[in-house]
């Protein structure tokens, strides 16, 4: 890999030289004294601050990109336990310092298929306001803070807006994904002026048909947004089955 995690863009920022908050958290969460996916304990040169154990048994994606409709889109993991363990551990145990393990992970992939040259604006998938305003965070947008961290790309947090509440897509089939996404999502106008000049790297947790990316790049093009690549941490490989135990059978 030839990640540069001495720069951090445009920010002033050196990676050598954490930010007081990152210093702050360091303290609160003490990173990579315990593997984020299990718990068992790890000294500090664990890679992504996952045991030996965990690494071993997380499904590597080694692939390039595919095409989503059109768009480019890619992950880094096939989604199994071990990766719904670190997703849950974030989003519904509020471990956000797993947010830095899980852009690491990310960072290492984006600097592998060169997207941290072709893209330069990290765009995250939205949630809506009354879901982050529960969660108290909106995961995806902490992954790119740590991203754009990485990688000395741009972040823009709210590029995108959730316009309504959508129903959980874990129930749902690919069609009734696409039907309860469809309109959901839209461009922030106040980004208008440089949407022309963005190349933008569209990020989230997970995916399983794509329809939230798919609209999420349809929101981006309303805007003016015409190059949108997507990746996620982890994808589900029986995309067409909308069925979680063959996901989870790995
Ligand atoms: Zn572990």
């Amino acid at each position: 890999m030839t990640m540069n995690r001495e720069s951090d863009g445009n920010q002033g920022k050196t990676i050598g030289h954490k930010t007081l908050s990152e210093k702050l958290s360091d303290l609160i969460f003490p990173q990579h004294l315990y593997c984020g996916c299990c718990g068992n304990i790890i000294d500090e040169t664990r890679k992504y601050g996952l045991c030996d154990h965990c690494l071993a048994h997380f499904g590597w994606n080694t692939d390039g990109l595919e095409l989503i409709d059109g768009m480019a889109a890619g992950a880094c993991l096939d989604y199994g336990i071990y990766e719904r363990t670190l997703i849950f551990g974030l989003k519904y145990k509020g471990r956000k310092y797993l947010a830095r393990d899980i852009a690491a992970i990310m960072a290492d992939k984006v600097c592998a298929l060169g997207l941290d040259k072709i893209c330069g604006t990290i765009v995250p998938v939205p949630l809506h306001r009354s879901k982050e305003r529960k969660r108290g965070f909106n995961q995806a947008a902490l992954i790119g803070k740590h991203l754009a961290r990485l990688t000395g790309m741009e972040c823009i947090p709210d590029m995108l807006i959730r316009t309504r509440d959508t129903a959980p897509m874990r129930s749902l089939g690919p069609a009734e994904r696409r039907w309860n996404i469809e309109g959901g999502i839209a461009f922030n106008e106040k980004y208008a002026s440089l949407a022309s000049e963005k190349r933008v790297l569209l990020i989230d947790d997970f995916y399983t048909t794509g329809s939230t990316a798919l609209e999420c790049r349809r929101a981006l093009n309303s805007g003016g947004v015409t190059d949108v690549t997507f990746l996620a941490f982890a994808a589900r490989r029986s995309r067409d089955t909308g069925d979680a135990a063959a996901a989870m059978g790995r």
